[in-house]
C-alpha cells in the first residue's frame, strides 16, 4: 500500500481505503509521552505466514480486537508491572473479568468456597454456576475464618475480598493463600477495595487478583471496565475464556486506564488519608453509633491490614447514624457536596445506603444475620479537602439529629 492512489479508483473506493496509516508515524516524531490510541479492530498482514505468526501469539498478539490489541497490550503491561504480576488482562466490567476467571478456573460440578461477604455481582455468578454448570458453592464468614477449614476440603477456589463490603471485614490473604494451597485450592482475590497500589494479593500468596477498573484504577466515575492478573500460564486460561465469551475492553478504554494508572497512588494515599481522617471525625460524633474502618485502632482487622496494606487502609468507610434507617437516609439526602451515588473509589466522595442498594435483596433479617445495621451508611471518599468533606457531612448529621 502507498499513500498516493489511484486517481482511476472510483468515490467509494476511495472513501473506504484511503491512505493507509503509517504504522511508524510515531516513532518519525520521536517517543510519545502517551501511548498511541490505535482504533483498529483488525490488522492487514503482508502474508499469509505473518498473519498466522501473529494469530500464534495468543494472549499478546494483535491479529483481531477480541483476542489482543495494540492499546489494550500497552495498559495491560503497565498494570501487570504495578501489580508485580507476570501478566494482566483488561476486561469490558469487573464482572466480564470475574466470570472470565471463574469460568477458566472452574469445571462443571467443581466446588468453590468464596466469601459470604463477596460482590452482589459476584454471588448471582456463583448462583448461575450452581443452578447451569452444577458447582458446588460453599459460603464462609470473613469473621469467622476459624470455620473455613472445614468447607475447604475438595474445593477447586477460594474467592475473597478484602475488605469487604459494606463493614470493611478484613481477610488475612497470606493465611487464605496458605489454607486453600493446602486443600489444593487456588485462591482469587477481589482486590477492588484496595487497589493494586494498595495491597499485593499476588506476594502473599493468591494465584490470581481480579478487579473491577470502574472503581479506583479508572477512578474518575467516566468508564466500565474490569481487569485479571497473575501468573502468565494462569492468565492465559483467563484469557482462552475472555475471547470465548468477548468480555475484551475497548482500546478507548484501555486508553483512558493508561493515563488513570499515572495518577493511581496519588489518588489512592489522598482518598486514604482523607478517609481515615473522616472515620476518626465520625467516631466522635454523638449521632454515630458505630464505625466501620480497618484504619481504626480498635477494628477487629486493624492489625491484619497494616501489615497487608500499603498506602493507607482504602477510601470506603461506613457508619451507624443513630435513629435507624430514616436518620441514614436523612444524612445521605442532607449531603450537598457529596454525591447521592452507588460506585466507589473515585476522585469525589460518593454515599450511599447499602440497605437500598447492594444489600437491598438480603431484606432485614438477612442484613442484621450479615452484621449491617439498618442505619449504616457507606462512604467512599474522594480527593477534596478534607474540611469540606467534613463540613458536609457534619452538616448532615446534625440535620438528621433535628
Ligand atoms: C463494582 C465491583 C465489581 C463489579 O465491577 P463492574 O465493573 O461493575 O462490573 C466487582 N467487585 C467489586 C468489589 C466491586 O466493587
Amino acid at each position: 500500500m502507498t499513500d498516493e492512489q489511484p486517481p482511476t479508483r472510483g468515490v467509494h473506493t476511495r472513501a473506504v481505503h484511503g491512505p493507509a496509516p503509517d504504522p511508524n508515524l510515531a516513532a518519525q516524531a520521536g517517543t510519545p509521552m502517551a501511548a498511541p490510541l490505535v482504533r483498529s479492530a483488525t490488522y492487514a498482514f503482508a502474508s499469509l505466514d505473518a498473519m498466522l505468526a501473529a494469530d500464534h501469539l495468543g494472549p499478546a498478539g494483535a491479529f483481531y480486537q477480541r483476542d489482543g490489541h495494540p492499546t489494550v497490550h500497552a495498559t495491560e503491561r503497565r498494570l501487570a508491572a504495578l501489580e508485580g504480576a507476570e501478566a494482566a488482562l483488561l476486561f469490558s466490567s469487573g464482572m466480564a473479568a470475574i466470570s472470565s476467571l471463574l469460568l477458566s478456573l472452574l469445571a462443571a460440578g467443581d466446588k468453590v468456597v468464596a466469601l459470604r461477604q463477596v460482590y452482589g455481582g459476584t454471588r448471582t455468578l456463583l448462583d448461575w454456576g450452581r443452578d447451569r454448570l452444577g458447582w458446588r458453592v460453599e459460603e464462609v464468614d470473613a469473621r469467622e475464618p476459624e470455620a473455613w477449614e472445614g468447607v475447604l476440603d475438595g474445593a477447586r477456589v477460594l474467592h475473597v475480598e478484602s475488605p469487604t463490603n459494606p463493614t470493611l471485614c478484613v481477610v488475612d490473604l497470606a493465611r487464605a493463600a496458605e489454607l486453600a494451597h493446602r486443600h489444593g485450592a487456588r485462591l482469587t482475590v477481589d482486590n477492588t477495595f484496595a487497589s493494586p497500589v494498595g495491597q499485593h494479593p499476588l506476594a502473599l500468596g493468591a494465584d490470581a487478583v481480579v478487579y473491577s477498573a470502574t472503581k479506583s484504577i479508572g477512578g474518575h466515575s467516566d468508564l466500565l471496565a474490569g481487569a485479571v492478573a497473575g501468573p502468565a500460564a494462569l492468565v492465559e486460561e483467563v484469557w482462552r475464556a475472555r475471547t470465548t465469551f468477548g468480555g475484551m475492553a475497548d482500546p478507548d478504554t484501555a486508553w483512558l486506564i493508561a493515563r488513570s494508572l499515572k495518577t493511581l497512588p496519588m489518588r489512592v494515599e489522598r482518598q486514604n488519608a482523607n478517609a481515615l481522617a473522616l472515620a476518626r471525625r465520625l467516631e466522635r460524633h454523638p449521632a454515630v453509633a458505630a464505625v466501620f474502618y480497618a484504619g481504626l485502632e480498635r477494628h477487629p482487622g486493624h492489625a491484619v491490614a497494616r501489615g497487608q496494606m500499603t498506602l493507607g487502609f482504602g477510601p470506603v468507610l461506613s457508619f451507624d447514624v443513630r435513629g435507624g434507617a430514616a436518620a441514614a437516609q436523612a444524612v445521605v439526602e442532607g449531603c450537598a457536596l457529596i454525591h447521592h451515588a452507588p460506585s466507589l473509589g473515585s476522585i469525589e466522595t460518593l454515599i450511599v445506603l447499602p440497605a437500598h442498594t447492594s444489600h437491598r435483596r438480603l431484606g432485614p433479617e438477612g442484613r442484621a444475620r450479615a452484621g449491617i445495621p439498618e442505619g449504616l451508611v457507606r462512604l467512599s471518599v474522594g480527593i477534596e479537602d478534607e474540611a469540606d468533606l467534613w463540613a458536609d457531612l457534619e452538616r448532615a448529621l446534625e440535620r438528621a439529629r433535628g
